[in-house]
Protein backbone atom coordinates (compact mmCIF):
# COMPACT_ATOMS: atom_id res chain seq x y z
CA UNK A 1 0.00 0.00 0.00
CA UNK A 2 1.24 3.41 -0.83
CA UNK A 3 2.47 5.70 1.32
CA UNK A 4 0.40 8.30 -0.08
CA UNK A 5 -1.83 6.24 2.37
CA UNK A 6 -4.37 8.48 4.06
CA UNK A 7 -7.00 7.86 6.41
CA UNK A 8 -10.59 8.15 6.60
CA UNK A 9 -12.39 10.29 8.72
CA UNK A 10 -15.44 11.56 8.88
CA UNK A 11 -17.12 12.66 11.69
CA UNK A 12 -19.93 13.19 13.97
CA UNK A 13 -20.77 14.03 17.33
CA UNK A 14 -22.52 15.14 20.41
CA UNK A 15 -23.79 19.45 20.92
CA UNK A 16 -20.94 20.08 23.32
CA UNK A 17 -17.58 20.48 23.19
CA UNK A 18 -16.37 18.44 25.71
CA UNK A 19 -13.34 19.92 27.59
CA UNK A 20 -12.76 17.32 30.36
CA UNK A 21 -8.77 16.93 31.43
CA UNK A 22 -9.22 13.47 30.83
CA UNK A 23 -11.47 11.70 28.83
CA UNK A 24 -14.40 9.28 30.50
CA UNK A 25 -14.97 6.19 29.86
CA UNK A 26 -14.89 6.65 25.81
CA UNK A 27 -17.68 4.30 25.32
CA UNK A 28 -21.16 5.81 25.22
CA UNK A 29 -23.65 3.75 24.88
CA UNK A 30 -25.62 0.42 23.91
CA UNK A 31 -24.97 -1.64 20.91
CA UNK A 32 -27.33 -1.73 18.15
CA UNK A 33 -28.03 -4.25 15.91
CA UNK A 34 -25.14 -5.00 14.53
CA UNK A 35 -26.64 -6.89 11.22
CA UNK A 36 -28.30 -4.05 10.20
CA UNK A 37 -25.46 -1.49 11.10
CA UNK A 38 -23.97 1.02 8.58
CA UNK A 39 -20.82 -0.81 8.93
CA UNK A 40 -22.04 -3.99 8.21
CA UNK A 41 -23.93 -2.71 5.13
CA UNK A 42 -20.63 -0.59 4.12
CA UNK A 43 -18.82 -3.99 4.59
CA UNK A 44 -18.07 -5.66 0.69
CA UNK A 45 -20.43 -2.74 -0.76
CA UNK A 46 -18.06 0.42 -0.65
CA UNK A 47 -13.85 1.32 -1.42
CA UNK A 48 -12.21 3.40 0.61
CA UNK A 49 -9.06 4.68 0.89
CA UNK A 50 -6.31 2.90 0.18
CA UNK A 51 -8.15 -0.04 1.30
CA UNK A 52 -9.59 -3.14 0.49
CA UNK A 53 -13.43 -4.31 -0.26
CA UNK A 54 -12.80 -6.44 2.17
CA UNK A 55 -10.34 -4.59 4.67
CA UNK A 56 -11.02 -3.64 8.27
CA UNK A 57 -14.08 -2.17 9.06
CA UNK A 58 -14.92 1.42 9.26
CA UNK A 59 -16.43 3.31 12.36
CA UNK A 60 -19.87 4.80 11.03
CA UNK A 61 -20.21 8.56 11.90
CA UNK A 62 -23.33 9.31 13.77
CA UNK A 63 -22.87 13.03 13.78
CA UNK A 64 -20.50 15.62 14.39
CA UNK A 65 -20.15 19.13 16.27
CA UNK A 66 -17.08 21.13 17.09
CA UNK A 67 -13.61 18.69 17.92
CA UNK A 68 -15.89 15.85 18.32
CA UNK A 69 -17.38 12.86 16.39
CA UNK A 70 -19.68 10.32 17.41
CA UNK A 71 -18.29 6.65 15.82
CA UNK A 72 -20.33 3.81 16.11
CA UNK A 73 -18.38 0.29 15.96
CA UNK A 74 -18.97 -2.95 13.53
CA UNK A 75 -20.51 -4.17 17.19
CA UNK A 76 -22.40 -1.59 17.77
CA UNK A 77 -20.66 0.01 20.42
CA UNK A 78 -20.68 3.85 20.48
CA UNK A 79 -17.49 6.71 21.32
CA UNK A 80 -17.60 10.06 21.35
CA UNK A 81 -14.06 11.17 20.25
CA UNK A 82 -12.01 13.96 19.47
CA UNK A 83 -11.13 14.68 16.40
CA UNK A 84 -6.96 14.32 15.86
CA UNK A 85 -6.88 14.70 12.28
CA UNK A 86 -9.37 17.60 11.18
CA UNK A 87 -10.63 15.56 8.40
CA UNK A 88 -7.28 15.02 6.98
CA UNK A 89 -6.25 18.46 7.49
CA UNK A 90 -9.48 20.45 6.33
CA UNK A 91 -12.21 20.91 9.46
CA UNK A 92 -10.15 23.75 10.68
CA UNK A 93 -13.11 25.07 12.28
CA UNK A 94 -14.86 22.48 13.71
CA UNK A 95 -18.21 20.55 12.62
CA UNK A 96 -21.57 22.64 12.49
CA UNK A 97 -20.06 25.43 13.12
CA UNK A 98 -22.70 28.15 12.94
CA UNK A 99 -21.31 30.29 10.29
CA UNK A 100 -20.37 27.80 7.86
CA UNK A 101 -23.41 25.84 7.84
CA UNK A 102 -25.26 29.19 7.56
CA UNK A 103 -23.25 30.12 4.69
CA UNK A 104 -23.95 26.92 3.04
CA UNK A 105 -27.72 27.15 3.73
CA UNK A 106 -28.24 30.83 2.20
CA UNK A 107 -26.25 29.53 -0.87
CA UNK A 108 -28.37 26.47 -1.06
CA UNK A 109 -32.21 29.10 -0.65
CA UNK A 110 -30.66 30.84 -3.85
CA UNK A 111 -29.11 28.28 -6.19
CA UNK A 112 -26.62 25.56 -5.62
CA UNK A 113 -25.01 24.85 -8.71
CA UNK A 114 -24.67 26.37 -12.27
CA UNK A 115 -22.14 25.62 -14.89
CA UNK A 116 -19.18 28.29 -15.08
CA UNK A 117 -19.08 28.08 -18.83
CA UNK A 118 -20.47 31.41 -19.72
CA UNK A 119 -21.52 32.36 -16.25
CA UNK A 120 -20.13 33.38 -13.44
CA UNK A 121 -21.66 34.48 -9.82
CA UNK A 122 -20.93 36.08 -6.61
CA UNK A 123 -19.48 33.25 -4.36
CA UNK A 124 -17.09 32.72 -7.26
CA UNK A 125 -16.22 36.27 -7.61
CA UNK A 126 -16.01 36.96 -4.09
CA UNK A 127 -13.68 33.75 -3.17
CA UNK A 128 -11.44 34.72 -5.84
CA UNK A 129 -10.52 38.21 -4.88
CA UNK A 130 -10.33 36.65 -0.72
CA UNK A 131 -7.63 34.71 -1.81
CA UNK A 132 -5.80 37.05 -4.28
CA UNK A 133 -5.53 39.36 -1.13
CA UNK A 134 -4.61 36.66 1.56
CA UNK A 135 -2.13 35.05 -0.94
CA UNK A 136 1.59 36.22 -1.69
CA UNK A 137 1.56 39.46 -3.88
CA UNK A 138 1.92 38.79 -7.36
CA UNK A 139 -0.46 35.66 -7.40
CA UNK A 140 -3.53 37.58 -8.73
CA UNK A 141 -5.31 34.94 -10.84
CA UNK A 142 -7.30 32.34 -9.69
CA UNK A 143 -8.90 28.41 -11.23
CA UNK A 144 -11.13 26.78 -9.66
CA UNK A 145 -10.91 23.15 -9.12
CA UNK A 146 -13.01 20.26 -7.70
CA UNK A 147 -10.49 18.60 -5.53
CA UNK A 148 -6.35 19.28 -4.70
CA UNK A 149 -5.78 16.69 -7.05
CA UNK A 150 -7.26 18.07 -10.43
CA UNK A 151 -5.75 21.65 -9.21
CA UNK A 152 -2.33 19.92 -9.31
CA UNK A 153 -3.30 19.07 -12.94
CA UNK A 154 -4.45 21.88 -13.74
CA UNK A 155 -0.70 23.95 -12.17
CA UNK A 156 0.95 21.71 -14.19
CA UNK A 157 -1.04 22.26 -17.33
CA UNK A 158 -0.53 25.66 -17.00
CA UNK A 159 2.98 25.28 -16.34
CA UNK A 160 3.40 23.73 -19.59
CA UNK A 161 1.35 25.95 -21.64
CA UNK A 162 3.80 28.96 -20.71
CA UNK A 163 6.99 27.10 -21.52
CA UNK A 164 5.45 26.42 -25.23
CA UNK A 165 4.08 29.70 -25.22
CA UNK A 166 7.45 31.36 -23.87
CA UNK A 167 9.11 29.81 -26.95
CA UNK A 168 9.92 26.40 -25.11
CA UNK A 169 7.94 23.40 -26.39
CA UNK A 170 10.23 21.02 -25.26
CA UNK A 171 10.38 22.07 -21.41
CA UNK A 172 7.55 19.81 -20.24
CA UNK A 173 8.49 17.62 -17.82
CA UNK A 174 8.92 18.76 -13.91
CA UNK A 175 11.60 18.48 -11.12
CA UNK A 176 9.73 17.27 -7.67
CA UNK A 177 11.14 15.92 -4.64
CA UNK A 178 11.62 12.46 -3.25
CA UNK A 179 8.93 12.34 -0.28
CA UNK A 180 6.61 14.90 -2.01
CA UNK A 181 2.38 13.52 -2.20
CA UNK A 182 0.66 16.13 -4.66
CA UNK A 183 -2.79 14.21 -5.04
CA UNK A 184 -4.31 10.76 -6.98
CA UNK A 185 -4.88 11.48 -10.61
CA UNK A 186 -1.84 10.32 -13.09
CA UNK A 187 -0.16 13.88 -13.63
CA UNK A 188 -0.14 14.21 -9.50
CA UNK A 189 0.70 11.06 -9.19
CA UNK A 190 3.40 11.56 -11.48
CA UNK A 191 5.07 14.13 -9.36
CA UNK A 192 4.67 12.13 -5.76
CA UNK A 193 7.44 10.21 -4.79
CA UNK A 194 8.14 7.74 -7.43
CA UNK A 195 9.03 4.68 -4.95
CA UNK A 196 6.10 4.81 -2.44
CA UNK A 197 3.97 6.98 -5.38
CA UNK A 198 2.36 4.16 -6.91
CA UNK A 199 4.60 4.65 -10.46
CA UNK A 200 5.48 1.02 -10.48
CA UNK A 201 1.89 -0.07 -10.66
CA UNK A 202 0.94 2.19 -13.49
CA UNK A 203 4.16 2.12 -15.33
CA UNK A 204 2.61 3.37 -19.06
CA UNK A 205 0.44 5.92 -17.22
CA UNK A 206 2.58 8.20 -14.83
CA UNK A 207 5.02 10.02 -17.08
CA UNK A 208 8.51 10.11 -16.10
CA UNK A 209 10.24 12.84 -14.19
CA UNK A 210 13.07 14.30 -11.97
CA UNK A 211 13.66 14.27 -8.86
CA UNK A 212 15.76 15.52 -5.94
CA UNK A 213 16.28 14.45 -2.68
CA UNK A 214 14.30 14.26 0.32
CA UNK A 215 15.42 18.27 1.87
CA UNK A 216 17.31 17.86 4.80
CA UNK A 217 14.90 17.82 8.04
CA UNK A 218 14.69 20.73 10.04
CA UNK A 219 13.47 21.37 13.79
CA UNK A 220 11.73 24.07 15.33
CA UNK A 221 14.03 25.81 17.70
CA UNK A 222 12.82 29.19 19.37
CA UNK A 223 10.11 30.06 16.78
CA UNK A 224 12.67 29.06 13.50
CA UNK A 225 12.92 26.25 11.77
CA UNK A 226 16.65 24.97 11.79
CA UNK A 227 18.59 22.79 9.36
CA UNK A 228 22.07 21.42 9.38
CA UNK A 229 24.12 23.92 7.49
CA UNK A 230 25.94 21.41 5.39
CA UNK A 231 23.25 19.06 4.61
CA UNK A 232 21.48 22.39 3.42
CA UNK A 233 24.18 23.06 1.59
CA UNK A 234 24.83 19.63 -0.37
CA UNK A 235 20.80 19.62 -1.03
CA UNK A 236 21.48 23.08 -3.09
CA UNK A 237 24.45 21.54 -5.02
CA UNK A 238 21.92 18.66 -5.57
CA UNK A 239 19.46 21.00 -7.00
CA UNK A 240 21.94 23.40 -8.84
CA UNK A 241 23.72 20.42 -10.42
CA UNK A 242 20.22 19.12 -11.59
CA UNK A 243 18.84 21.68 -13.06
CA UNK A 244 21.88 22.82 -15.29
CA UNK A 245 21.99 19.14 -16.42
CA UNK A 246 18.45 19.03 -17.52
CA UNK A 247 16.63 22.71 -17.21
CA UNK A 248 15.83 22.35 -20.85
CA UNK A 249 13.51 19.48 -20.76
CA UNK A 250 11.58 21.24 -17.64
CA UNK A 251 8.87 23.34 -17.17
CA UNK A 252 8.79 23.80 -13.55
CA UNK A 253 10.05 22.96 -10.13
CA UNK A 254 6.89 21.19 -7.94
CA UNK A 255 7.36 21.33 -4.15
CA UNK A 256 5.19 21.21 -0.76
CA UNK A 257 6.65 24.01 1.23
CA UNK A 258 8.68 23.30 4.45
CA UNK A 259 6.57 20.27 5.19
CA UNK A 260 6.04 16.99 3.04
CA UNK A 261 2.52 15.73 4.23
CA UNK A 262 1.18 12.15 3.15
CA UNK A 263 4.61 11.48 1.98
CA UNK A 264 6.25 11.22 5.12
CA UNK A 265 5.15 13.89 7.56
CA UNK A 266 8.88 15.56 6.83
CA UNK A 267 9.28 19.09 7.88
CA UNK A 268 12.36 20.39 6.15
CA UNK A 269 14.63 23.51 5.88
CA UNK A 270 13.12 26.83 4.43
CA UNK A 271 16.68 27.89 3.04
CA UNK A 272 16.10 24.53 0.45
CA UNK A 273 12.71 26.39 -0.46
CA UNK A 274 14.53 29.77 -1.12
CA UNK A 275 16.89 27.70 -2.90
CA UNK A 276 14.49 26.21 -5.31
CA UNK A 277 13.10 29.75 -6.19
CA UNK A 278 16.47 31.09 -7.02
CA UNK A 279 17.31 28.17 -9.08
CA UNK A 280 14.05 28.06 -10.96
CA UNK A 281 14.36 31.94 -11.46
CA UNK A 282 17.97 31.90 -13.10
CA UNK A 283 17.26 28.68 -15.39
CA UNK A 284 13.71 30.20 -16.57
CA UNK A 285 11.50 27.48 -14.34
CA UNK A 286 8.62 27.61 -12.77
CA UNK A 287 8.22 27.52 -9.09
CA UNK A 288 4.72 25.36 -8.40
CA UNK A 289 4.05 25.17 -4.20
CA UNK A 290 1.73 23.13 -3.19
CA UNK A 291 -0.07 24.21 -0.16
CA UNK A 292 -2.62 22.04 -0.34
CA UNK A 293 -2.16 20.33 2.78
CA UNK A 294 -0.08 23.41 4.51
CA UNK A 295 -2.16 26.49 3.51
CA UNK A 296 -4.82 28.76 5.68
CA UNK A 297 -2.36 28.43 8.77
CA UNK A 298 -1.72 25.25 9.73
CA UNK A 299 2.47 25.50 9.86
CA UNK A 300 2.18 28.71 12.15
CA UNK A 301 1.95 31.15 8.95
CA UNK A 302 -0.73 31.66 6.62
CA UNK A 303 1.10 29.72 3.88
CA UNK A 304 4.00 27.97 4.49
CA UNK A 305 5.78 29.54 1.71
CA UNK A 306 6.32 32.18 4.22
CA UNK A 307 8.74 30.39 6.06
CA UNK A 308 11.34 31.41 3.33
CA UNK A 309 10.24 34.62 2.67
CA UNK A 310 9.01 32.69 -1.37
CA UNK A 311 6.18 33.76 -3.77
CA UNK A 312 5.69 30.81 -5.68
CA UNK A 313 4.85 31.58 -9.61
CA UNK A 314 1.72 28.50 -9.01
CA UNK A 315 0.09 27.91 -5.93
CA UNK A 316 -2.67 25.00 -5.69
CA UNK A 317 -5.19 25.08 -2.53
CA UNK A 318 -7.82 23.12 -1.29
CA UNK A 319 -8.21 21.21 1.86
CA UNK A 320 -8.55 23.84 4.84
CA UNK A 321 -10.21 25.67 2.18
CA UNK A 322 -13.69 25.06 2.87
CA UNK A 323 -13.22 24.83 6.41
CA UNK A 324 -13.91 20.81 5.27
CA UNK A 325 -17.81 21.20 4.65
CA UNK A 326 -17.10 20.69 0.44
CA UNK A 327 -14.73 19.32 -1.84
CA UNK A 328 -12.75 22.54 -3.43
CA UNK A 329 -9.21 23.62 -4.50
CA UNK A 330 -7.88 26.58 -5.99
CA UNK A 331 -4.26 27.17 -8.21
CA UNK A 332 -3.61 30.74 -8.53
CA UNK A 333 -0.28 32.03 -10.91
CA UNK A 334 1.03 35.27 -10.94
CA UNK A 335 0.30 37.58 -14.00
CA UNK A 336 3.28 36.96 -15.86
CA UNK A 337 2.55 33.75 -16.24
CA UNK A 338 -1.09 34.27 -17.37
CA UNK A 339 -0.04 37.20 -19.73
CA UNK A 340 2.08 34.71 -21.20
CA UNK A 341 -0.27 32.00 -21.95
CA UNK A 342 -3.27 34.67 -22.86
CA UNK A 343 -0.62 36.05 -25.67
CA UNK A 344 -0.24 32.91 -27.19
CA UNK A 345 -2.35 31.52 -29.86
CA UNK A 346 -4.20 29.28 -27.05
CA UNK A 347 -4.88 31.86 -25.02
CA UNK A 348 -6.98 29.79 -23.19
CA UNK A 349 -5.78 27.75 -20.02
CA UNK A 350 -7.51 24.16 -21.05
CA UNK A 351 -9.22 22.85 -18.34
CA UNK A 352 -13.19 23.12 -16.96
CA UNK A 353 -14.43 20.79 -14.81
CA UNK A 354 -18.72 20.47 -14.79
CA UNK A 355 -18.73 21.31 -11.04
CA UNK A 356 -15.93 23.99 -11.50
CA UNK A 357 -16.48 26.83 -8.97
CA UNK A 358 -19.42 25.51 -7.42
CA UNK A 359 -21.41 28.02 -5.64
CA UNK A 360 -22.10 26.29 -2.42
CA UNK A 361 -18.37 25.20 -1.97
CA UNK A 362 -17.40 29.05 -2.61
CA UNK A 363 -19.96 30.10 -0.34
CA UNK A 364 -18.76 28.22 2.35
CA UNK A 365 -14.81 28.68 1.69
CA UNK A 366 -15.70 32.71 2.12
CA UNK A 367 -17.37 32.33 5.23
CA UNK A 368 -14.36 29.70 6.18
CA UNK A 369 -11.89 32.38 5.05
CA UNK A 370 -13.57 35.04 7.23
CA UNK A 371 -14.17 32.98 9.97
CA UNK A 372 -10.09 32.73 9.48
CA UNK A 373 -9.73 36.06 9.60
CA UNK A 374 -11.92 37.42 12.24
CA UNK A 375 -11.31 34.53 14.67
CA UNK A 376 -7.48 34.44 16.21
CA UNK A 377 -5.85 31.83 13.90
CA UNK A 378 -2.39 32.88 14.61
CA UNK A 379 -2.39 32.48 18.34
CA UNK A 380 -4.54 29.47 18.50
CA UNK A 381 -2.11 27.38 16.16
CA UNK A 382 0.51 28.89 18.21
CA UNK A 383 -1.58 27.20 21.09
CA UNK A 384 -1.83 23.94 19.22
CA UNK A 385 2.15 24.15 18.85
CA UNK A 386 2.63 25.03 22.82
CA UNK A 387 0.08 22.07 23.74
CA UNK A 388 1.55 19.75 21.09
CA UNK A 389 4.84 20.19 21.82
CA UNK A 390 4.12 19.18 25.65
CA UNK A 391 1.69 16.93 25.26
CA UNK A 392 4.12 14.70 22.55
CA UNK A 393 7.04 14.56 24.92
CA UNK A 394 6.10 12.12 26.57
CA UNK A 395 5.74 9.82 23.17
CA UNK A 396 9.57 11.20 22.70
CA UNK A 397 10.66 9.12 26.00
CA UNK A 398 8.93 5.89 24.61
CA UNK A 399 11.18 3.06 23.71
CA UNK A 400 9.12 2.47 20.34
CA UNK A 401 9.50 5.99 19.22
CA UNK A 402 12.43 6.73 16.93
CA UNK A 403 11.11 10.80 16.84
CA UNK A 404 8.68 13.23 17.61
CA UNK A 405 8.31 16.64 15.68
CA UNK A 406 5.95 19.76 15.92
CA UNK A 407 5.42 22.42 13.78
CA UNK A 408 2.25 24.72 14.16
CA UNK A 409 -0.69 22.66 14.33
CA UNK A 410 0.66 19.56 12.98
CA UNK A 411 2.36 16.92 15.69
CA UNK A 412 4.04 13.73 14.35
CA UNK A 413 5.17 10.09 16.11
CA UNK A 414 7.56 8.20 14.31
CA UNK A 415 8.01 4.85 15.36
CA UNK A 416 10.92 2.16 14.94
CA UNK A 417 8.32 -0.02 13.22
CA UNK A 418 4.94 0.19 10.69
CA UNK A 419 2.17 0.63 13.21
CA UNK A 420 -0.49 -1.61 13.44
CA UNK A 421 -3.46 0.69 12.17
CA UNK A 422 -6.37 -1.09 12.85
CA UNK A 423 -5.52 -2.13 16.29
CA UNK A 424 -3.76 1.64 16.94
CA UNK A 425 -7.09 3.37 15.68
CA UNK A 426 -9.13 1.14 18.45
CA UNK A 427 -6.67 1.60 21.52
CA UNK A 428 -7.09 5.41 20.49
CA UNK A 429 -10.80 5.12 19.87
CA UNK A 430 -11.15 3.09 22.99
CA UNK A 431 -9.41 6.70 24.61
CA UNK A 432 -11.75 9.21 23.33
CA UNK A 433 -9.48 10.11 20.06
CA UNK A 434 -9.93 9.77 16.53
CA UNK A 435 -6.40 9.19 14.71
CA UNK A 436 -5.25 7.59 11.44
CA UNK A 437 -1.28 6.67 11.41
CA UNK A 438 0.08 5.33 8.18
CA UNK A 439 3.49 3.63 7.57
CA UNK A 440 5.57 4.08 10.87
CA UNK A 441 3.65 7.62 11.96
CA UNK A 442 1.35 8.24 14.25
CA UNK A 443 -0.04 12.08 14.20
CA UNK A 444 -2.23 14.79 14.46
CA UNK A 445 -3.30 17.94 13.24
CA UNK A 446 -6.41 18.94 15.42
CA UNK A 447 -9.04 21.42 14.36
CA UNK A 448 -7.77 25.20 15.22
CA UNK A 449 -10.84 25.87 17.70
CA UNK A 450 -9.63 22.60 20.02
CA UNK A 451 -8.75 23.31 23.80
CA UNK A 452 -5.49 23.01 25.80
CA UNK A 453 -7.60 20.11 27.14
CA UNK A 454 -8.40 18.54 23.91
CA UNK A 455 -4.85 18.71 22.96
CA UNK A 456 -3.89 16.83 26.07
CA UNK A 457 -6.25 14.50 25.42
CA UNK A 458 -4.82 14.04 22.01
CA UNK A 459 -1.37 13.28 23.38
CA UNK A 460 -2.56 10.90 26.08
CA UNK A 461 -4.53 8.88 24.17
CA UNK A 462 -2.00 8.65 21.34
CA UNK A 463 0.76 7.93 23.67
CA UNK A 464 -1.02 4.90 25.63
CA UNK A 465 -2.43 3.68 22.69
CA UNK A 466 1.30 3.35 21.14
CA UNK A 467 2.39 1.44 24.56
CA UNK A 468 -0.99 -0.77 24.31
CA UNK A 469 -0.43 -1.80 20.87
CA UNK A 470 3.36 -1.76 20.50
CA UNK A 471 4.67 -2.08 23.58
C1 LIG B 1 -4.34 16.12 -0.01
C2 LIG B 1 -3.29 16.68 -0.88
C3 LIG B 1 -3.44 16.73 -2.28
C4 LIG B 1 -4.64 16.13 -2.99
O1 LIG B 1 -5.83 16.76 -2.66
P1 LIG B 1 -7.22 15.97 -2.91
O2 LIG B 1 -8.26 16.98 -2.55
O3 LIG B 1 -7.19 14.78 -1.99
O4 LIG B 1 -7.25 15.57 -4.33
C5 LIG B 1 -2.45 17.32 -3.02
N1 LIG B 1 -1.35 17.83 -2.43
C6 LIG B 1 -1.17 17.80 -1.10
C7 LIG B 1 0.05 18.41 -0.50
C8 LIG B 1 -2.12 17.21 -0.27
O5 LIG B 1 -1.91 17.15 1.06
Amino acid sequence: MPSAARSLLAGSLADRVVSAPAFPAASTGAPSQPAHSLVARDKGLLWHPYAPLDGPAPYAVLGASGTRLQLEDADGEHFEVVDAMSSWWSAVHGYRNPALDAALTGQAAKFSHVMFGGLTHQPAVELAERLVAMTPEHLDHVFFADSGSVSVEVALKLAVQYQAAAGYPGRSAFLALRGGYHGDTFAAMSVCDPVDGMHAQFPNLVAEQRFLPRPPQARLVDGELRADPTDVAAWVQVLEETVVAHGGELAAIVMEPVLQGAGGMHIYAPECLAAARRVATEHGLLLILDEIATGFGRTGELFASEWAGVVPDIMCVGKAMTGGYLTLAAMLCSSEVAAVVTASPLRALLHGPTFMANPLACAVAVASLDLLESTPWRPQVAALEHGLSKALATAATLPQVRDVRVLGGVGVIALHNPVDVPALTRAAVQRGVWVRPFRDLVYTMPPYISTADDVAAIGAGLCAAIEQVHG
